[in-house]
C-alpha cells in the first residue's frame, strides 16, 4: 500500500510573514490526517523558518533543488547535506522550471539525484512533456527519456528511496489539468518502465501528478490507481485549497 503524499511546491513566492499565516492554517487543519503525507517546499531561505513553525506537527519539509556537489566554491548552491542540515526530508528535483529556465539537463539531473540519495534525502524526480511533444506523440518518448536517464545512472534501487512527479509542461500554471485519463495513462506507463528494471521498486514507488491541480480536480485525479497524491503548485500557497487536496488524497 502506498501512502499518498501532497507537496506543495511554492516556487519563489511568499515572505516571512505570510509564511506565518500559511503554516498557522495549515498545522492547525492538517493534524488529524493520518492517511496523506503533506508536505511544504517552500524557498530554500524560508527553510529553517518553516521547520520551527512545523515544530512537532506532522508536515514534511522539502527544499525546491540542490546542488549535486557537497561543498566548496559553488557560488549561491545549496547541498543537499546543508538540506538534511535545515531539518528537509524531501528535495524538489528536475522541475521543467529548472530544466527550461536554468538549464538543467538529465545528466545534471541524475548527478543531483544521486547526491540528495547520499545524503539521505528522498528526491522528487520531475517528468513531463511540452504541448508540441504531446501533440507530436512524444510523451512517452520524452518521459520515459527522462526517467531512464536517471534510472541508468542511478540504479533501480535509488528509486525504492524516491518519489516520481509526472508534471506535463502545458498543464503547469495554465489552468490546463490533464484528463484523469491521461495522467492514468502516463503514470501507469511509467511504472511500467519502472518494472523493466525492478517490479518491486515499480511496486512500491510514488507517482504525483503535478499541473494546475486545484480543490475541484484533485479527487478524480487522485481517485486514479497509479496517481499517489499530487505536486502542487499556485493552490498550494491558498491554505484552505490546499488542505482540501491534502483531503481529497486519503
Ligand atoms: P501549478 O499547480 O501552479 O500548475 O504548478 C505545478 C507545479 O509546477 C508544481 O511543481
Amino acid at each position: 500500500m502506498r501512502k499518498a503524499i501532497v507537496a506543495g511546491n511554492w516556487k519563489m513566492n511568499g515572505n516571512s510573514e505570510s509564511i506565518n499565516e500559511l503554516m498557522g492554517t495549515l498545522i492547525a487543519s492538517l493534524q488529524d490526517l493520518d492517511a496523506v503525507e503533506a508536505l511544504v517546499c517552500p524557498p530554500a531561505v524560508y527553510l529553517s523558518q518553516v521547520k520551527s513553525l512545523i515544530g512537532n506537527a506532522s508536515i514534511a519539509l522539502g527544499a525546491q533543488n540542490a546542488s549535486q556537489f557537497e561543498s566548496g566554491a559553488y557560488t549561491g548552491e545549496n547541498s543537499p547535506g546543508m538540506l538534511t542540515d535545515l531539518g528537509c526530508q524531501y528535495v524538489i528535483l528536475g522541475h521543467s522550471e529548472r530544466r527550461a529556465i536554468f538549464g538543467e539537463k538529465d545528466a545534471d539531473i541524475a548527478a543531483k539525484f544521486n547526491a540528495a540519495i547520499d545524503a539521505g534525502l528522498v528526491p522528487i524526480l520531475c517528468v513531463g512533456e511540452t504541448l508540441e511533444e504531446r501533440e507530436d506523440e512524444r510523451t512517452m518518448a520524452v518521459v520515459g527519456g527522462q526517467l531512464k536517464a536517471v534510472l541508468d545512472a542511478c540504479g533501480v534501487e535509488s528509486f525504492a528511496k524516491a518519489v516520481i512527479a509526472y508534471e506535463p509542461v502545458w498543464a503547469i500554471g495554465t489552468g490546463k489539468t490533464a484528463t484523469p485519463e491521461q495522467a492514468q495513462d502516463v503514470h501507469q506507463s511509467v511504472r511500467a518502465i519502472v518494472a523493466e528494471y525492478s517490479a518491486e521498486v515499480a511496486a512500491g514507488v510514488r507517482i504525483l501528478y503535478g499541473g494546475s491541480v486545484n480543490a475541484a480536480n484533485a479527487d478524480e485525479l487522485f481517485a486514479n490507481p497509479d496517481v499517489d497524491g499530487g505536486l502542487v503548485g499556485g493552490a498550494s500557497l491558498k491554505p484552505n485549497d490546499f488542505i482540501a487536496i491534502c483531503r481529497a488524497a486519503a
